[in-house]
């Protein structure tokens, strides 16, 4: 089926024409070619199969497609007096310095910028009655940041005003904000975007999604997830160990993964050691004989031991509210309900199984050593892997491109293995999810042998 994405959908705001040469010249032009300079007439095309283009039945010219990123021969910001914000938001993310490392020198060494400059405490921080002073960002601040887990700007969740976080761009300054942040971050950066249209400023707001959980649409994968999914594949592999080191060995891994189950299928395929993967995507049921918790007796039966690696979000239809327990998010829980930010706090399916594991093998009267373990926050606050560093500098340099050159509301992303850039409306309107009926969840049956259904 085609998306409903249209050219429309997908056009990029811009503050103006572009009239300065770009500096870059002196790095991708040196030699007598523009080679590596945008063409702003290209486009990347939405869809990657003839098939898909087909059912579309339209001209060339009018099929859905993004705006490249990279290098424009004109920008909008004269390189010398542009001034630049940075601000990190929502839950941490491995990356998150690699990010702000790569804008700072991107701006700095390649554009000239001279004033960069970073909010502290995420969007708290452009609200001046907060009084989280702003600091400034030098390469020499930036200087192997990305060596740290975490952001050295801070974060945090909480609705703020944009009228009030516009004021402040506007005191101070500032020609670009760069909102390195999830979904809601984006929609607070939306937020922001729509007030400076309304009030007609020439001032520029790129995203640079960052998703732990790999959710949202349109962006190729996240930075920050395979360093995420290699943590868990490691807890994932001690969980192997454990079962089976016992008799009736059991292990037990919960990962992050609110709505989609990326990290759990990735983690599960990386060293084969899952024998069940349970996602938020694929509803299962667990009692009766085609229930996971009879396949899995079968499972310890038939091998000795089993390993389980079920994503925060899944089974949550099984959990009434009395039986369950929020998901532990101590540092910004103002409820049980709903984050600091509102969204909703997630019955603990890792502890549910658990006590439903042990007291079903209980009532058969099979033998279990049951280890849970939860990665949790050691995933998200770990320094990038190389990989993931090399995307985040990437990103990071493809939003400076697309900022100098004037575009906003808009974040970066890849499609089809290049640069692209997504209107914000388009990134948030739906979220990445695995398809039951796509190759990776096939790729995760073929590994675990799991059954298609347990329903
Ligand atoms: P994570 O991946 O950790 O969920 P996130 O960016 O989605 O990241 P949130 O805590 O939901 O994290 O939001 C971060 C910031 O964006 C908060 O300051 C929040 O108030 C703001 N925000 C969230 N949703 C919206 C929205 N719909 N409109 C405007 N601002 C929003
Ligand atoms: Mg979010």
């Amino acid at each position: 089926m085609t998306s409903s994405a249209s050219s429309t959908a997908l056009t990029v705001t811009r503050l103006g024409e572009c009239r300065h040469d770009s500096p870059l010249a002196k790095y991708i032009a040196g030699r007598g070619t523009n080679e590596h300079y945008v063409d702003e007439d290209d486009r990347v095309l939405f869809d990657d199969t003839i098939s898909l283009v087909r059912e579309r039945d339209v001209a060339l010219d009018e099929l859905p497609s993004f705006e490249p990123g990279g290098p424009r021969r004109k920008i909008f910001f004269a390189p010398g007096t542009a001034k630049v914000a940075v601000v990190t938001c929502g839950g941490l993310c491995p990356g998150l310095n690699d990010v702000i490392r790569g804008l700072v020198l991107e701006l700095c060494n390649h554009y000239g910028v001279r004033q960069v400059c970073g909010f502290r405490y995420g969007f708290a921080g452009l609200v001046p009655s907060n009084g989280h002073p702003v600091v400034p960002l030098t390469p020499e601040r930036v200087d192997k940041i990305n060596e740290l887990g975490g952001t050295i700007l801070g974060t945090s969740r909480g609705a703020q005003d944009p009228e009030i976080m516009a004021d402040t761009l506007v005191e101070l300054g500032i020609d670009i904000l760069f909102v390195i942040g999830g979904d809601g971050s984006m929609r607070g950066a939306a937020g922001i975007a729509a007030v400076l249209t309304r009030r007609a400023l020439p001032i520029g707001v790129i995203g640079i999604p960052k998703t732990i959980d790999n959710d949202i649409p349109y962006i190729g994968q996240s930075f920050g997830f395979q360093t995420s999914f290699a943590v868990a594949a490691a807890s994932i592999q001690a969980a192997r160990v454990e079962a089976r080191s016992a008799v009736g060995g059991v292990g037990l891994v919960r990962v992050m993964g609110r709505h989609s189950g990326f990290i759990a299928c990735y983690a599960a395929l990386a060293n084969h050691d899952a024998d069940f993967v349970l996602i938020p995507e694929v509803p299962f049921r667990l009692d009766g004989d085609g229930g996971f918790l009879a396949c899995l007796r079968r499972r310890v039966q038939d091998r000795g031991s089993a390993v389980v690696v079920v994503a925060e979000g899944a089974g949550q239809e099984l959990l009434t509210p009395a039986r369950a327990e929020p998901t532990a998010r101590t540092d910004d829980s103002p409820s049980a309900a709903v984050d600091a930010s509102g969204n909703a706090t997630l019955a603990d399916i890792g502890v549910f199984l658990r006590d439903r594991i042990t007291s079903d093998f209980g009532a058969a009267e099979q033998p279990l050593t049951l280890k849970y373990i939860d990665p949790g926050y050691a995933i998200r606050s770990v320094p990038a892997q190389p990989s993931d560093s090399v995307y985040c500098v990437r990103l990071a340099q493809a939003a400076v491109h697309a900022a100098m050159a004037g575009r906003t509301d808009m974040v970066v992303g890849r499609r089809h293995n290049r640069f692209v850039h997504v209107p914000i409306a388009m990134a948030v309107s739906i979220r990445n999810q695995v398809a039951p009926d796509g190759d990776l969840w096939l790729s995760v049956l073929e590994s675990t042998a799991q059954p298609f259904e347990m329903r």
